[in-house]
């Protein structure tokens, strides 16, 4: 029938005008939000699972946009990627990141692991020298740095990847690779990068204890990156039963709802530094 055809059609165009339209204010926004400071991070802490010890945080960035609220990463990182503006943002991150380790250190709390997320277009010759930049500006070891990137990223031209990364690593921070899974590299594959750790993605873990697929998968990359000598973080565990499932199955660490969600530095420092 045309005339519904025709109805759906103006509905569907009427909506993605006001989803083009609403891309545009976003992307204008956006241009701005970093010199209006409306970024700021949060922390979400990770645990090993053997002895429930707090071990490290993950740096989440957040925009309070002043009529929207806070906007998801979800919403505005693959803009910030589409328009160049990650380049900015992504060393605002790392810069926020490290000052907070000042901050923590300063404070008398032993220095921790903390890992920041960086996108692929964030991945070029530059990067080494920005990040050896940040952690000097605030006087941070190397160790304490961990860049998550995403396992897509190793699809794009392997051998240019893999040279930077062996820059970073020759630095002293250490590299994670989150989303693990979802992509379509093969653990033999993985040997060829040097990183030291794999975040089993959500989407596996999500699954547990009842998909047996996500269950086999989730034990296969913790039982294959262990023989490649990579230690295992499993994201989005939100049930008890995920998070036995995981240490029996020999996972050594877990981040999550069920554990703690996104808080701020002040939070950290609270409820696991003891300050
Ligand atoms: P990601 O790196 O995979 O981060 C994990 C996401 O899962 C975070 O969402 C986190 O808040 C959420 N999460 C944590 N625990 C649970 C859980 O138990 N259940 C569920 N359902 N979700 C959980 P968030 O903070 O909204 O970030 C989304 C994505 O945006 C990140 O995924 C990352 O790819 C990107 N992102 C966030 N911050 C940055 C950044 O500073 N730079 C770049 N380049 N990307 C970032
Ligand atoms: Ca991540
Ligand atoms: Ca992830
Ligand atoms: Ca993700």
């Amino acid at each position: 029938d045309a005339s519904v055809f025709s109805g759906d059609y103006a509905y569907y165009n009427q909506e993605m005008n006001a989803h083009v339209a609403d891309r545009l204010y976003l992307e204008t926004d956006l241009r701005k939000a970093l010199e209006l400071q409306q970024f700021f991070l949060l922390y979400q802490p990770k645990f090993a699972i053997a002895t429930g010890e707090f071990l490290s945080v993950e740096a989440l960035v957040r925009w309070q946009h002043p009529e929207r609220g806070m906007v998801s990463p979800a919403d505005f990182i693959q803009i910030a990627e589409d328009t160049g503006l990650i380049i900015e943002l992504g060393n605002w991150v790392l810069h926020s990141a490290c000052r907070q380790a000042r901050i923590w250190q300063d404070a008398g709390i032993a220095p921790f692991l903390i890992g920041v997320n960086v996108s692929a277009r964030e991945f070029s010759d530059a990067l080494p020298g920005k990040v050896a930049t940040a952690l000097k500006v605030y006087g941070i070891a190397p160790q304490w740095l961990q860049l998550e990137i995403t396992e897509s990223m190793l699809m794009q031209g392997a051998e240019e990847v893999i040279r930077i990364m062996n820059q970073l690593v020759a630095l002293g921070i250490g590299l994670a690779l989150d989303d693990f899974g979802t992509g379509y590299s093969s653990l033999s594959y993985l040997k060829r990068f040097p990183v030291a750790t794999l975040k089993i993605d959500q989407s596996f873990v999500h699954g547990i204890p009842s998909d047996s697929n996500d269950c086999a998968i989730a034990s296969a990359i913790i039982v294959m990156a262990h023989q490649l000598n990579l230690e295992v973080v499993a994201e989005g565990v939100e049930t008890i039963e995920q998070f036995e499932f995981l240490g029996e199955a020999g996972c050594n660490q877990a981040q999550g709802y069920l554990l703690s969600q996104p808080v701020s530095a002040e939070k950290i420092a609270s409820l696991y530094l003891g300050k």
